[in-house]
């Protein structure tokens, strides 16, 4: 058996926390692998040092000194070091970056992925184990992508049956400069590390016990989610619910392996679950399996009689908003009409000349535009081809007087979508909630 771990920023912000690290895998022998991220925050007041390393290189781009701001990062990784007791030699390794750095002959990315180059090598020698270069196993194509056979083939000649710590984020281009992923990253070098050692699973350590049902901002303590489905939780990511970088999930999924959300805070608990199928039976009673949203969406609703029958009409509004490079997230259509709803953000700069071209385009009746509207996303594999569960969910909005502006469901029946006012988003999440889980 093995078992993959990566651990977060904050998993990795201060010796307390490396502290806590080692007790994890030292509490079971299977977890050989560790993948970390850069040292996040202590506290709310902190900074994360990937932001930092960035602030530093703007500087140097403009040519202006950093070395405070680089002072601040090296000190943290210091006092780590001396925290812990560890012997080893980094000053070295951060007076040559800085000499590059000054000499501009360190790229965005390079800076960028030194943070989770320094807990790496910080972690593995606390640990004792092996340091693997990220930049020795995560190859990237010319495009950007990962070229997966060769980074599998890499780490897996490199780490088999080995303890290993390596650094997230980033990883290497054909001509050998590095380059990172985008930001929460590491979450896809974990997973591809997994994917690369066929592990048994994916233990994704970071500082709360697992997913929630539902923003704990907005519902008071929700219940955590202890088994998701790889596609409920697309879903929920979509919608809004922000667990994991979306690219983490491909590389595992694809080789079935299950990924399994935990807190470095507290280990003893299970977390969430995340696999393709569950084979034992899930709570009936349990429909939903989260509830998410996103707010400041805009609604597009073209009117014209007939509008449905005619052949092409769809295709020639969307190509407008194709010509923009706007994409459209929901369409909802009636009879006569049909919706477009997009984030008022991306839309916004470019809403009259898109008006103005679907008049040329198609001669509707009417065209109205409502902005302040939230989207609301109910998910869960057991509502599919149950009756009923779209009828509650509106009878419960109804009686609380909420309004919904637009409904739209996948054909999976994964999921439920519907819009309200911005106002209302808050309430229509409760609403939900207490009507389903309780
Ligand atoms: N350190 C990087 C970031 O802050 C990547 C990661 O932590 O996953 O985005």
């Amino acid at each position: 058996m093995l078992k993959v771990t990566k651990f977060g920023g904050s998993s990795m912000a201060d010796a307390g926390q490396y502290k806590k690290v080692r007790d994890i895998l030292m509490a079971d022998p299977e977890r050989r692998v560790a993948v970390v991220s850069a040292a996040g925050k202590r506290n709310s007041q902190d900074h994360k040092i990937t932001d930092l390393l960035y602030l530093c290189h703007a500087h140097t781009q403009y040519g202006v000194p950093c070395d405070p701001v680089f002072e601040l990062i090296t000190s943290r990784y210091l006092e780590i070091r001396e925290d812990l007791g560890i012997t080893l030699d980094l000053e070295t390794e951060f007076a040559e970056l800085k000499k590059r750095l000054d000499a501009k002959q360190v790229s965005q990315d390079e800076m960028a992925s030194r943070g989770e180059y320094f807990s790496a090598k910080l972690m593995a020698a606390y640990l004792g184990f092996e340091f693997i270069d990220a930049a020795n196993w995560v190859f990237f194509n010319i495009d950007g992508t990962v070229d997966t056979a060769k980074s599998y083939e890499a780490l897996s000649s490199m780490a088999k049956g080995k303890s290993v710590v390596t650094p997230g984020f980033y990883g290497v281009m054909p001509d050998g400069s590095i380059r990172t992923f985008s930001r929460g990253g590491s979450d896809i070098t974990g997973s591809l590390a997994a994917a690369a050692l066929d592990a048994d699973v994916y233990e994704n350590w970071t500082d709360v016990s697992g997913i929630l049902m539902a923003d704990p901002r907005i519902v008071e303590n929700p219940h955590p989610i202890p088994e998701i489905t790889y596609d409920e939780l697309r879903e929920l990511a979509y919608a809004g619910a922000n667990v994991l970088h979306e690219g983490a999930i491909y590389p595992v999924r694809k080789k079935n392996i299950p990924l399994n959300i935990r807190n470095t805070n507290d280990p003893g608990n299970p977390g969430t679950m995340i696999r393709k199928h569950f084979d034992t039976e899930i709570d009936p009673n349990r429909i939903i399996t989260g509830i998410t949203g996103k707010k400041d969406f805009s609604i597009i609703t073209i009117f014209k009689r007939g509008l449905t029958n005619q052949v092409g009409i769809l295709r020639r509004i969307l190509s407008v908003l194709e010509k923009h490079g706007v994409s459209v997230e929901f369409v909802p259509n009636g009879m006569d009409n049909v919706s477009l709803a997009i984030p008022t953000a991306t839309l916004a700069p470019h809403l009259y000349s898109i008006l103005a071209e679907i008049q040329q385009e198609i001669s509707p009746d009417n065209i109205t535009v409502h902005d302040q509207i939230a989207i609301v996303t109910a998910v869960g594999h057991q509502m599919a081809f149950r009756p009923g569960v779209s009828g509650k969910i509106f009878a419960a909005l109804g009686q609380a007087g909420i309004n919904i502006r637009m409904i739209n469901q996948g054909p999976d029946e994964l999921n439920i979508i519907f819009g309200v006012e911005n106002k209302d988003f808050a309430d229509a999440i409760r609403v939900l909630y207490n009507s389903f889980i309780k």
